[in-house]
């Protein structure tokens, strides 16, 4: 099956305390819909300005990722700029210029309707809801979010919930949207604001799973070198849904944990370097070698 992925395709200008890179392709949904294409077709929704590489069009074909539902109007593409401190932990948005992306009203094709499985990557709650809005009942709805719309868009991000199925955010955000310290607390009380899951990322610590009456808690895959964290949480977010989109038809809480694992192995290849350049010349073998490796270690009742 597919699964329709939304959300902003940027022109992103990154700094690390080593390198700095202009105009690489970047956005939500970039990251999103390329770490999902490696499960399932994508049809994909954006915006982007007359600027925009026609190359990236290109590259998507040969991806199954269908970008009919990109508009492309005339225009600056949406820019986003942010520089890591030596930690390559925290980070600090340098710009933002919405450009195209202020008057942005997602319209869907006749053809995306029907999709069964959605990926409501970062943007506004109320595009979000949108795009829900134009779609017929899809069996599976999960979202990403971040700490700007739960600081500015309360109400929309509030209203959106009931609607997910699977909401991801990170710590900082769980415990930001509760006002709780504890994230185990924070998971169970989101739960209570609509989404039957909750996925709390925690960066190079893993990620929490948390259902009705189940809980998954997951490290993250250890690496030496990491060139540049920007995408992984949307990375994540894509891995997950083009995965249970390629693999299941009713999603259980035994197939999220694995779906968990597949995100967090896309988003270790997405930090490797700059932009999306690792996950471009990724091949599912690559995956599939260290999601084994992430079993390996997550064993702690080994014989001798
Ligand atoms: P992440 O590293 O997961 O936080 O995602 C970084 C990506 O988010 C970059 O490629 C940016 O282009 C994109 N981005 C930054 N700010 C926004 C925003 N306000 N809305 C949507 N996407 C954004």
């Amino acid at each position: 099956m597919s699964v329709l992925v939304v959300g902003s395709i940027a022109l992103d200008t990154v700094k690390t305390p080593v390198e700095e890179h202009s105009d690489l392709l970047g956005g939500s949904a970039s990251y999103a819909a390329l770490a999902a294409s490696f499960f399932s077709p994508v049809k994909l929704v954006g915006i982007v300005g007359s600027d925009f590489p026609e190359s990236e069009f290109d590259f998507w074909k040969t991806r199954k990722i269908d970008s009919e539902g990109v508009q492309r109007v005339n225009g600056k593409t949406f820019r986003w700029s942010g520089e890591y401190a030596w930690d390559l932990n925290t980070r600090e948005t340098r710009s933002t210029a919405l450009n195209v992306f202020e008057h942005f009203k997602p319209k869907l094709p006749g053809s995306y309707r029907k999709t069964d499985f959605v990926l409501l990557a970062n943007i506004a709650p109320s595009l979000q809801s949108h795009v829900l809005d134009q779609m017929e009942r899809p069996r599976f709805v999960a979202a990403d979010t971040m700490d700007l719309w739960i600081e500015t868009a309360r109400k929309d991000l509030d209203a959106l919930l009931p609607r997910v199925d699977l909401l991801i955010l990170n710590d900082s955000e769980a415990r930001e949207i509760t006002k709780e310290t504890s994230l185990i607390k924070a998971g169970r009380q989101i739960r209570k604001m609509g989404p039957r899951y909750v996925a709390i990322k925690k960066g190079e610590h893993g990620a929490l799973l948390f259902g009705e009456d189940e809980f998954f808690s997951c490290g993250a895959y250890p690496l030496e070198d990491i060139h540049d964290p920007t995408g992984a949480g949307d990375t994540f977010a894509g891995g997950i849904a083009g995965y249970l989109a390629g693999t299941v038809s009713t999603v259980h809480f035994t197939d999220l944990r694995k779906a968990i694992i597949y995100g967090s192995v896309l988003a270790s290849f997405c930090v490797e370097a700059f932009s999306m350049e690792r996950l471009r010349t990724l091949s599912l073998e690559e995956i599939n070698e260290r999601y084994e490796m992430f079993k390996l270690m997550s064993q702690f009742e080994v014989s001798a």
